[in-house]
Parts: C-alpha cells; sequence; structure tokens
C-alpha cells in the first residue's frame, strides 16, 4: 500500500494565485508572522485545537528541526515537542552536543494540532508550510533537520519515502537538509532509532563542514 497523497508546495497551474494572507505571511518580520499564526483560521484545524503552536528556540540558530504538527502536550502547553517524543528529542540531540533553545530551533509543517493526531491532510499543508517556510527565512539556519515524510516531502516537494532519503545532503532555497525519522515514529519503531542516531551524527558531520 502506498504512503497516502502526495502534495507538493508549488502550486499547480491551474490552481489560483496566492491568497493575501500567504503573501502577508511570506514577507512578514518575526512579529508579524507571530501574529499571523495566533490568528490564524485559514484551515479547519484551528477550530478543533487548543491553541497554535508557533514554534521554539533561539530565532538566530544554526540548526533547525522541523517536525510534523503539535500533538496533546504541545497543543496544551504551546510548545513543539514537549510530550513522549519531546524528551526523545531532547536525548537524541543531547547525543550530538545540542539543547533546545541553544543554537536550536524547532518548529512543524502544522502549527494546528490534527484531531486525534490524525496525519495532515494536503490542503492543511498547503495553508500551513507557508509559516514554516517564512521561519526558514527569517532564522537562516545553516541546517535543516527534517524528521519524518510530512516534514522531509513538504520542505523537498517530494513523495520519496524516509528510507530513501536519508544518508544525503538535499538542499531546500539552498539551505543544506538532512532527513531522519520522526521521533514518534521511533517510539513505534525501536530497531530504527539506530539509524536515526546515525542521521543526527551525519547531521553534526555535514553541518562541521559547512
Ligand atoms: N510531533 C511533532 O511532529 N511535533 C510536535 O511538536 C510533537 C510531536
Amino acid at each position: 500500500m502506498g504512503l497516502g497523497p502526495v502534495w507538493r508546495l508549488k502550486a499547480p497551474p491551474q490552481a489560483p494565485a496566492p491568497s493575501g494572507p500567504k503573501r502577508e505571511a511570506s514577507s512578514a518580520g518575526w512579529p508579524e508572522l507571530k501574529a499571523r499564526v495566533k490568528g490564524c483560521t485559514d484551515c479547519k484545524l484551528r477550530a478543533g485545537c487548543t491553541q497554535t503552536v508557533f514554534g521554539v528556540g533561539d530565532e538566530q540558530a544554526d540548526w533547525l528541526l522541523v517536525g510534523e504538527a503539535p500533538g496533546a502536550e504541545e497543543d496544551r502547553l504551546g510548545e513543539p515537542f514537549v510530550g513522549q517524543a519531546g524528551r526523545l528529542l531532547d536525548n537524541m540531540l543531547a547525543a550530538i552536543g545540542l539543547a533546545r533553545g541553544d543554537n536550536v530551533y524547532i518548529a512543524n509543517v502544522l502549527k494546528c494540532r490534527p484531531p486525534g493526531n490524525r496525519n495532515p491532510e494536503p490542503d492543511e499543508v498547503a495553508k500551513c508550510s507557508p509559516h514554516l517556510l517564512r521561519q526558514i527565512e527569517l532564522i537562516r539556519p545553516k541546517l535543516i533537520v527534517a524528521m519524518g515524510r510530512f516534514a522531509a516531502q513538504t520542505l523537498l516537494a517530494s513523495d520519496a519515502t524516509i528510507a530513501s532519503l536519508r544518508g544525503r545532503v538535499h538542499r531546500y532555497a539552498g539551505v543544506p537538509l538532512v532527513v531522519t525519522y520522526h521521533p514518534a515514529y521511533l517510539l513505534r519503531n525501536l530497531p530504527d532509532k539506530a539509524k536515526a542516531w546515525a542521521d543526527l551524527a551525519f547531521a553534526r558531520r555535514t553541518m562541521s563542514g559547512l
């Protein structure tokens, strides 16, 4: 069975021009972007979540880690990766000498929690991902680590699997990008943890060589 629908950030030729809000987000500074995300009702998710989860960390970080969408704990606390998957992520960061907030920024593709933690839907990714893209423009990280297929496929405009994307340096808008498994996936698939450690070690080496 396939892995589900593929979406692309680039609009298909027949799609209408980007709407006003997307244009606003694409030139916004941090305060406007934060306000824009906080007040966003562009998709159906905002009505069902507690609050938006913008992102956290050093706004001039060299490292940007991108996940999928807030879960229950993130929705409650307003910060990405603060649940079980977040604790694993913090341990993984520590293993390569990094800590949340210290030269590291963490954000998700979606800023609102999908109900029951279901997968993001293509229209939600299309509406929400411009916020992430603007965050990347503002942070100007040296390296992006895309965690899981929604982050990787969104940033690389690809439908390739994580397995096929790992172990190479990709580029998003000229920024080197490394792909690894999502921490929540690793909690369910413990044997793949070793691969994720290898990916982060690869990311560390890549950063050292930049
Ligand atoms: N999973 C994600 O992708 N992001 C979070 O913030 C939490 C869990």
